[in-house]
């Protein structure tokens, strides 16, 4: 796909060039016909030059003489006074007889010179230019131009070079929805004899960097259409009204390329529900209010398809949500194991990989990343080897770069005391032994007691066997152990606690308090919901809704259940001491324990 913009300053550039060359050219040819250039002078010059010899041509006319000197560069005229002897003179002194030579040039001339040819110049040269911007810009004939007016829309012609569908690994689903779609946009007239219409809007719902611009990009590439593509917060201006009417504008340019893709990113920047506030945004009810006109303006057939994106679709007013406008949901989920081992692959065919990477391995220890951040990994793979001098991205360089992407750089000049090195040695293979020790939890892969850029000062990597979809009471209660028992090994080894565990308390208490409030699972409350998440794919952001009383309990219950967790760790830790000591004096000697060398010293 490429991107058309409007070429602003450029052009201005060419046509102040081409006025130049005008000037110049008006200066260098207007005199040489002497079109207003000839200069008046009296009657006694002309005699005065007659008699120096001086008189290069001369034309004598009805009411005045125009004459040059010998050089023939300079003209002259002057009035036509009665003079006998004028002619004869003018014969002896060599002067030439000529009326095509001594010529002011005539209005229709200076008319022709002065206004018809610069106009047409200037016309030519901007339609010259303009089409070569097209050609420049790859879209050959089909390619379009588009002052668009106020709506500044990215405008992407169709090229061979598109992003398709199997640039996008993973993401079977939403895949197997938009192909509907591609094969309508081929063939509407498919649909059109049997009276089905396509669905105008496609909502694509889903986190960060999971692919949703790429897949609405490859539907215009597979579709082989034009691809318009404006992001929601574009439309919001400063003055009121300019949004409805870029809304518009959009629509309009959008019909007269039909069949073509419509792309609006971060839909709920202009699709957020109107609430009847006092003061509300004005700006972007008016926009949205728009883009509903335009949605309802149009008929099904008309072979305009506007894909939108969002990772708010709670947030979007249910206007917009209803059949005939956005009535399709396509969700674009985080990838699951297969799809993150497909989606290293397609990057990985971007850089020089070795052929024995173990894809598969490298996908289960990045779990949870998205799209975005696995071809992350694959650059920062290739940047290692390109660091250590290699031609090849290997293994070692796509695991490093797992942990760069999650836990951030090692640290070069972080050196940590011994003792401190000691208690996250201790730290981690708390967190581990808890895991390995409960038979329902994830054993880990690799432990590293490096400092990270990210401030990490280990760093624990767990695998996930396979996919999960549900999570047993009996798992989150074990996972709450795991969080908990990092804390846990520093006070029975060292007594004491330090403030490593801070991130573990958090995790703990977010899922403690889920288990209370969302998922039914404590004795006290039951399967009442007591907290809604607000913001599903941003974090998971949520919100109580309770009296103040019973908040006050849900805290009591979730401060007991960690505090249940901390004691089991504590338990599991103290009747595993042995191990716990080997397994820390390991890491802290190696700084790095592998999961077969962890099992290996655990079940000997
Ligand atoms: P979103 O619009 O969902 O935030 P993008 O489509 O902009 O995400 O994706 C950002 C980048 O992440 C893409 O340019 C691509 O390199 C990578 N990416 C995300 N998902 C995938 C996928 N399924 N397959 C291949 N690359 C992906
Ligand atoms: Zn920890």
């Amino acid at each position: 796909m490429n991107e058309v913009k409007t070429p602003k300053k450029p052009l201005l550039f060419y046509y102040a060039i081409v006025i130049a060359v005008l000037l110049v050219f008006n200066m260098l040819v207007t005199p040489r016909l002497f079109g207003g250039r000839i200069k008046e002078v009296d009657y006694g010059t002309f005699i005065t030059m007659t008699e120096e010899k001086n008189i290069g041509v001369v034309q004598i006319e009805d009411n005045q003489i125009v004459f040059t000197d010998k050089s023939e560069k300079n003209a002259f005229k002057t009035g036509r006074i009665e003079d006998a002897g004028m002619v004869d003179r003018l014969h002896q002194s060599g002067a030439r007889f000529g009326a095509e030579i001594v010529k002011e040039a005539s209005p229709f001339l200076s008319l022709l010179l002065s206004w018809v040819i610069p106009i047409a110049l200037f016309v030519g040269v901007g339609q010259f230019l303009s089409k070569k911007m097209m050609k420049k810009m790859g879209g050959g004939p089909d390619a379009m131009m588009f002052g668009m007016g106020k709506s500044n829309a990215k405008i992407y012609v169709k090229s061979s070079s598109g992003i398709k569908f199997s640039d996008v690994a993973g993401e079977d689903e939403a895949k197997e929805t938009l192909k509907e779609i591609v094969d309508y946009l081929h063939n509407p007239k498919k649909y059109e004899t049997i009276g089905a219409s396509m669905p105008k809007g496609v909502l694509l719902v889903g986190p960060p960097g999971t692919g949703k611009t790429m897949l609405a990009k490859a539907v215009a590439g597979e579709a082989n259409v034009p691809f318009f593509s404006i992001s929601g917060s574009e439309f919001v201006e400063m003055f009121v009204g300019m949004g409805a009417s870029k809304v518009r504008d959009l629509f309009k340019q959008a019909k007269e390329k039909a069949p073509c893709i419509v792309f609006i990113d971060e839909i709920d920047a202009i699709g957020k529900k109107r609430d009847g506030h006092f003061g509300g945004n004005d700006e972007r009810e008016q926009t949205l209010n728009q883009l509903l006109t335009e949605m309802d303006g149009f008929e099904g057939n008309t072979g305009v398809m506007i894909l939108a994106a969002t990772n708010r679709p709670e947030s979007l007013d249910p206007a917009l949500l209803r059949p005939g406008r956005f009535d399709r949901r396509v969700p674009v989920e985080l990838p699951d194991l297969k799809g993150r081992e497909e989606i290293l692959k397609v990057h990985a065919k971007k850089v020089k990989a070795s052929p024995e990477i173990d894809y598969g391995a490298v996908a289960r220890m990045a779990s949870g990343a998205s799209g975005a951040e696995l071809a992350n990994v694959v650059n920062e793979a290739a940047l290692r080897a390109v660091r250590e001098n290699r031609r090849q991205v290997c293994q070692a360089d796509m695991e490093e770069s797992i942990e760069v992407v999650i836990a951030g750089y090692r640290k070069k000049n972080a050196i940590l005391s011994n003792k401190e090195k000691l208690i996250v040695a201790y730290h981690e293979v708390g967190h581990a032994l808890a895991a390995a020790l409960q038979t329902n939890s994830a054993p880990v892969q690799k432990i590293t007691i490096i400092p990270r850029t990210s401030g990490a000062l280990g760093y624990t990597m767990q695998v996930e066997e396979g996919e999960h979809y549900l999570l047993s009471k009996e798992e989150l209660e074990n996972k709450i152990v795991t969080f908990v028992a990092g804390r846990a090994a520093e006070e029975i080894v060292f007594d004491s606690i330090t403030t490593g565990a801070s991130n573990d308390i958090e995790e703990a208490t977010k899922l403690a308090r889920a288990m209370v409030c969302r998922f039914g699972m404590s004795e006290e409350f039951g399967m009442v919901c007591m907290e809604h998440v607000t913001n599903q794919y941003l974090g998971g952001d949520s919100s109580l809704s309770c009296s103040p009383e019973t908040q006050t309990k849900i805290d009591a219950a979730v401060t007991r259940l960690i505090e249940a967790s901390y004691q089991k760790a504590l338990e599991l830790l103290r009747n595993n001491k042995g191990k716990l000591d080997e397994i820390a004096k390991f890491l802290y000697e190696n700084e790095t324990i592998t999961g077969e060398a962890f099992m290996e010293i655990l079940y000997k």
